[in-house]
C-alpha cells in the first residue's frame, strides 16, 4: 500500500524541514488513539502536543509535525519542523485535497450535520472509495485533520463543516475544495455570537465560498431564511438544488411514518425516488432528501443510493435506540432512546415528534400500558433568549402524548415550572443528583427520551439507565 505522506511529499506540502525520510501510513493528533507508522501532529489545544512527541515517537509514530524539538527528543528524529503547527496541518490538508481526483461534499447546517455525513457514507458506500471522519471533526483543525487523512485514491469525501463563531466556515469550505455543499437547515443554535437567524444563515451560506466553479449548493427550502441562502447561492455562481418543503426541487410525496423506519416516495427534478430511512422522524427523510440530492450531484448512482442510505441508522447519542431488559425471566425492560450528545430547539421538537409516534409496549395482560417519558436536559449556547426557548418547549404538540417529564439544568427549570401539573416530573440542576432516584422514575414497558446538550451531561443517564 502506497503511504499516505512521504517525507518529500509532506516537506512538499507546507514548506517545512525533515532531518531524515520517513514514510507515514495515517495522521494523528492524540497519543491514546496513535496507530504505529502515523504522522503525529503536536496540536495545541487544552494541552500542548508538543508535551506528547517523544511517547508518540516511541509508540512508533512514524514522524512527528511540530513547531520546535521537544524536550527529550532526538533533533535527529524524524520531525517534520514548520513555523506554526495548524497551519502545517491545513497545508496537508489543502495537498491532500489537490492530489486526488475525488469528488468532496461538505455538510453544515444548525443540526443535522453529523447524521447527514454518516447518510451519506452509507449512501455512497459501494459506490467508490468513501473517506470520512469517524467523529464530528468539524472545526478548524477537524476540517484540516480529516483532509490531511483522505487516501489519495479516494473517490468520495464527506467533510462536516461547523462553527460556533462568524467567519470560520468559509475558510474551512475553500481548504476542502468542494464539488458539492448542502446546508442542512438554519435553526436558533450558537445564537450567543450571531445576529439572530440571519446571521446564522449567512454564515452558514458561507459553505458556498468553498465550492469549486460549477458547484452545486444543495440548499433547505421554505425557512425564512431561505432567501439568504439563494442569494448566496446566486452571487458565488453556485447551481441551487433545493429540498424540504413543498415546490422545492427534492420534495416528499407520499411517506409511510413507521414508528421502525419512514418509507418515503419523493419528487425529484430527475423524477420520483422511493427509499427507507431506518429510523423514525420526518426530520431523517428531510436529512435524507438532501443526502440522495447530493449523491446525484455528485454522480452516483441512484438505485445505490437508495439501497445503502436504507442501511444507515442513526449514530450513538443522535436517536440510537435500545431495548433495556431489566428482567430476563419475565422478558421485561424498557426502551432507551439515547439523544444524549446534542439539544436544540430544532432537534428536540425533532426527538419529541419521534417519541410521540413510537408506540410503548403493552403490559396491559400483566400490569398496565408503558408510558412515553422524555429527560430533558439544558439546551446551551441560545444566547439571551435561552429561557423563553425552554419554556416554549412546553407547547409542543408532542408533550400531549407523553406521561411524564423530567427536567435537568438550571434553564430547564423554565420548561419545569411552564408544563402542566399532570406532566410535570422532577427538576435537578445537575445530572449527577437524579442519578439516585433514576430506579424509580422507570417501569417495565416505558419508552424513555433522554435528550440535552453535550455540557449538561445527560449521558450520564443514559449509562445509568442501560444498567438498570
Ligand atoms: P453537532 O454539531 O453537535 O455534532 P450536528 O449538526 O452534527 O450536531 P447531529 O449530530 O446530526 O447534528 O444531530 C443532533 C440532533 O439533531 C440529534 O438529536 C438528531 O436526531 C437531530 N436532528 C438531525 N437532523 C435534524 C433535522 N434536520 N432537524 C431537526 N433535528 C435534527
Amino acid at each position: 500500500m502506497a503511504a499516505l505522506w512521504t517525507s518529500a511529499d509532506a516537506i512538499a506540502a507546507t514548506g517545512g524541514t525533515s532531518p531524515c525520510d520517513w514514510a507515514a501510513n495515517g495522521v494523528s493528533i492524540d497519543t491514546r488513539s496513535l496507530r504505529p507508522g502515523d504522522l503525529f501532529v503536536a496540536l495545541k489545544d487544552v494541552r500542548d502536543g508538543h508535551d506528547f512527541v517523544a511517547q508518540a515517537l516511541a509508540q512508533g509514530a512514524a514522524a512527528a509535525l511540530v513547531s520546535r524539538i521537544p524536550e527529550g527528543v532526538s533533533p535527529e528524529a524524524p520531525l517534520l519542523l514548520v513555523p506554526d503547527v495548524l497551519k502545517g496541518l491545513e497545508a496537508l490538508g489543502r495537498a491532500a485535497r489537490a492530489r486526488t481526483a475525488a469528488k468532496v461534499v461538505g455538510v453544515t447546517g444548525s443540526v443535522g450535520k453529523t447524521s447527514t455525513k454518516e447518510m451519506l457514507r452509507a449512501t455512497l458506500t459501494g459506490q467508490g472509495h468513501v473517506h470520512a471522519a469517524e467523529a464530528s471533526y468539524n472545526n478548524h483543525w477537524g476540517v484540516p485533520l480529516t483532509l490531511a487523512r483522505m487516501p489519495a485514491d479516494t473517490d468520495f469525501a464527506i467533510i462536516e463543516i461547523g462553527m460556533n463563531h462568524p467567519g470560520e466556515i468559509a475558510p474551512l469550505a475553500r481548504m476542502a475544495d468542494l464539488d458539492v455543499a448542502v446546508i442542512t437547515t438554519v435553526a436558533p443554535a450558537h445564537l450567543f455570537a450571531f445576529d439572530g437567524l440571519e446571521g446564522i444563515a449567512q454564515e452558514k451560506a458561507a459553505i458556498l465560498d468553498g465550492l469549486r466553479p460549477g458547484g452545486i449548493a444543495i440548499l433547505p427550502a421554505g425557512l425564512d431564511v431561505s432567501d439568504i441562502l439563494l442569494a448566496k447561492a446566486t452571487e458565488t455562481g453556485a447551481r441551487a438544488v433545493t429540498f424540504a418543503a413543498t415546490g422545492a426541487d427534492w420534495q416528499i410525496d407520499r411517506a409511510d411514518w413507521g414508528a421502525e423506519a419512514s418509507a418515503v416516495q419523493a419528487i425529484t427534478p430527475a423524477g420520483p425516488r422511493l427509499f427507507r430511512v431506518q429510523s423514525p422522524g420526518r426530520h431523517f427523510a428531510v436529512n435524507a432528501l438532501a443526502v440522495l440530492a447530493s449523491a446525484e450531484a455528485l454522480g452516483a448512482d441512484p438505485a445505490l443510493s437508495a439501497q445503502g442510505l436504507g442501511r444507515w441508522s442513526p449514530p450513538a447519542g443522535r436517536g440510537q435506540r435500545e431495548r433495556i431488559t431489566t428482567d430476563p425471566v419475565a422478558d421485561e425492560g424498557f426502551e432507551l432512546i439515547d439523544d444524549a450528545f446534542n439539544a436544540n430547539p430544532a432537534s428536540m421538537a425533532a426527538s419529541l415528534d419521534v417519541l410521540s409516534i413510537l408506540r410503548p409496549e403493552d403490559n396491559v395482560g400483566r400490569i398496565r400500558q408503558g408510558r412515553r417519558i422524555a429527560i430533558l436536559g439544558d439546551m446551551l449556547e441560545l444566547g439571551p433568549t435561552e429561557l423563553a426557548l425552554h419554556a416554549e418547549i412546553a407547547h409542543h404538540p408532542a408533550f400531549a402524548s407523553l406521561a411524564i417529564v423530567h427536567c435537568v439544568g438550571p434553564r430547564m427549570k423554565a420548561l419545569h415550572e411552564a408544563l402542566p401539573q399532570g406532566r410535570r416530573g422532577e427538576w435537578v440542576e445537575t445530572a449527577a443528583e437524579l442519578l439516585p432516584r433514576l430506579r424509580a422514575l422507570v417501569d417495565a414497558g416505558d419508552i424513555v427520551l433522554v435528550k440535552g446538550s453535550k455540557g449538561i451531561k445527560v449521558s450520564l443517564l443514559v449509562e445509568a439507565l442501560r444498567k438498570l
